[in-house]
């Protein structure tokens, strides 16, 4: 994978996503592109950052601490969408702009508790299981309203919204079904937190559902940096 590589699958990816809010009615400029950066090294981000690219996500604090600091004249936006330790609150809590993967409250009150307050609240969106039997990470539907209750008195925090990783399923009909339930997750939300804004889902293989359905964030990985080699991590 090399530069001109990077901003080709980039721009291809752009395409698509242009091509899916006007097949689904949706404004192009409500449909932001994260760039999913875990496992690939600092000069393909700037490869994607100088064709264009600003947002980032990454899921390993200290890879993404070392990448930051190698990238810190770029002015990046960076984007935590891993699992969270209670032990790595803090890093987090100084080192993002972004957190999509909150489903405790007692990780919610440390990330508050420890953002520096001369820095902006940290953005937040609650993780969901919408497809129960899979993964152990989220939230379910029922308990969601009182989190989000619950994260939204927290001060050094902005509720943004939630997000989702389905269970992958082949069809554009089964890629659909689980992020409507997000989707209506978030409308049945925005009664209580009409602020809400946000809806993080769509993957390199659910991009049209996700457009679809109304996700305001889409998490590409793959189609702009090619697949992912994890026989180098401990
Ligand atoms: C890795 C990852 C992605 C990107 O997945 P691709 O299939 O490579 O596009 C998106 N969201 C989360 C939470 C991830 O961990």
């Amino acid at each position: 994978m090399t530069a001109s590589h990077i901003a080709r699958n980039l721009s291809g990816v752009r395409q698509q996503i242009d091509t899916y809010c006007a097949q689904y009615q949706r404004n192009i400029t409500d449909v932001t592109l994260l760039a999913v950066s875990k496992t690939k090294p600092a000069e393909l981000l700037r490869a994607a950052y100088d064709a264009g690219q600003r947002d980032f996500g990454e899921n390993y604090l200290q890879e993404s601490l070392d990448k930051q600091q190698e990238l810190a004249d770029l002015d990046i936006n960076w984007h935590f969408i891993g699992p969270i330790q209670s032990n790595k609150t803090r890093a987090i809590a100084e080192n993002f702009q972004w957190v999509h993967s909150v489903d405790r409250l007692k990780i919610a009150r440390r990330l508050s508790e420890q953002r520096p307050t001369d820095l902006p609240p940290l953005n937040i969106c609650l993780q969901v299981n919408i497809s129960a039997e899979e993964s152990k990470s989220g939230i379910t539907v029922e308990k969601l309203p009182e989190l989000a209750r619950d994260v939204a008195t927290l001060p050094n925090l902005n509720l943004r919204g939630l997000m989702a990783i389905p269970a992958p399923a082949d069809t554009l009909a089964a890629q659909r079904e689980p992020l409507a339930g997000l989707r209506r997750a978030m409308e049945a939300l925005k009664a209580e937190h009409p602020q809400l804004d946000t809806l993080s889902m769509g993957m390199s293989g659910d991009l049209e559902a996700a457009i679809a359905e109304g996700s305001t964030m889409v998490r590409i990985g793959t189609a702009i940096f090619g697949a992912r080699d994890y026989s180098g991590q401990s």
